[in-house]
């Protein structure tokens, strides 16, 4: 009997000693484990190559993304670093534009810097970033859909098919969508990968990343990495991930009919709003197509950035935080918080409004939320004397365009 991933969630494989059957998984807080003989090893033998906990979640990361291999690590960072270990010397990385700023670091301080050949173009724009493709012919495509802060959509399937002509591996980083609401590997990516310290965790309390695949190939290569350079999760916090992944479908339902909500009262309200499944957003058929919802992540320009400011500390149930998919609501300034890790001579071709306020939005109770966003509005209009639809930033017309 195949089981929907929202039941599968709750249970895992069996991890009886022979002395009890626990009903969840124990965490094994050991580095090593004693060997059956002096020859040879047994299943574990050292935490860094493999723990029974960790094992679990990542059957468990496997089966709620339908891939065949899991792994986890421990940060969404060491699950890219490990990804983009794949590119070899010399080799080319074909990254989109609106990408995550520790991403984008690493390509430019680290790849860069080795020899890697790195371009970006805007993957929104399916036809011309498949020429792309098929111009540079790069080993590896890095992807996010939907774009953090900025919200732009991609075609997994398309890119896919550019890919595969080229025989290009394609990741995409599904951090802003969780499984619960997009699944790549199912439109033809080879590898998804997730900051796992947002929805996949929950409750805001571990940092951990996780990579699927179903491509044996790709698996054995990423599982070596792993354990050559420690990049794999401690057990204790695969526990904790274990643990919040059980009402993950539920709270992502949850946030994502707050923020529903919320979009549709910013767009009332006159104010450029950017999520997944608005009329406004050119990529909502796209989305509507690959993903199940529009998710609990979107932005807003403010007008200017001391609107935004202003906006932001005047929040009370709202917090700043520079992450998001917390069950908590957070909000954040992104290009002076998550952006600021965009290297600087990326910054001018990839300018991001400096008004613009990002929402992720949680599970309290929709009254609070509106009621908390509308005190802060008022504060917002006070400060300065730009309208919300008069902002001074020239930016991509293409962006300007969705709004
Ligand atoms: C947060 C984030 C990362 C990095 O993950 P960490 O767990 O902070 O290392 C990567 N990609 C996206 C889209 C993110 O939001």
């Amino acid at each position: 009997m195949s089981l929907k991933p929202s039941t599968e969630v709750l249970y895992h494989e069996s991890t009886s000693t022979g002395l009890a059957q626990p009903s969840v998984p124990p965490i094994y807080q050991t580095a090593t484990f004693t060997q059956s003989n002096a020859v040879g090893f047994d299943e574990y033998d050292y935490s860094r190559s493999g723990n029974p906990t960790r094992t679990v979640l990542e059957k468990q990361l496997a089966r709620i993304e339908g891939a065949s291999h899991g792994f986890a690590f421990s940060s969404g960072m060491a699950a890219i670093s490990n990804t983009l270990r794949l590119v070899g010397n010399g080799e080319s990385v074909l990254a989109t534009t609106d990408l995550y700023g520790g991403t984008s670091r690493f390509l430019e301080k680290i790849l860069r810097p080795q020899g890697n050949d790195v371009q970006y173009a805007d993957s929104s724009q399916l036809e011309s970033f498949s020429c792309q493709i098929k111009a540079q012919r790069p080993r590896l495509v890095f992807l996010e859909t939907p774009s953090n802060p900025l919200i732009k959509i991609s075609d997994i399937a398309g890119i896919a098919d550019a890919c595969k002509s080229v025989g290009a591996i394609l990741a995409v980083d599904n951090t802003m969508m969780s499984p619960c609401l997009q699944r790549p590997l199912e439109h033809g990516a080879s590898i998804v990968i997730h900051s796992a310290t947002k929805f996949l965790s929950v409750h805001a309390d571990v940092t951990a990343g996780s990579v699927c695949t179903n491509d044996d190939a790709l698996a054995e290569k990423i599982k070596f990495f792993q354990n050559a350079e420690g990049t794999a999760l401690a057990p204790f916090d695969s526990w904790l991930l274990l643990r919040g992944m059980k009402t993950i479908f539920l709270r992502v339902k949850e946030s994502q009919a707050n923020a529903e909500k919320i979009a549709a009262h910013l767009l009332s309200l006159g104010l450029p709003t950017f999520y997944p499944l608005l009329d406004t957003n050119h990529g909502a058929r796209i989305h509507g197509r690959q993903a199940s919802g529009g998710g609990s992540v979107m932005s807003f320009r403010a007008g200017s950035f001391q609107k935004a400011v202003a906006f932001a500390e005047a929040t009370k149930v709202f917090r700043i935080s520079v992450s998001f998919g917390s069950i908590s609501s957070t909000l954040s300034v992104p290009v002076r918080m998550s952006h600021a890790s965009i290297p600087d001579h990326l910054k001018e071709s990839r300018p991001l409004p400096d008004d613009l306020v990002r929402l992720s939005v949680g599970i309290e109770h929709n009254d609070d939320l509106l009621q908390d966003l509308q005190q802060a509005l008022k504060v917002m209009y006070g400060h300065g004397n730009l309208e919300p639809n008069q902002s001074s930033w020239a930016g991509p017309e293409n962006v300007e365009s969705s709004l």
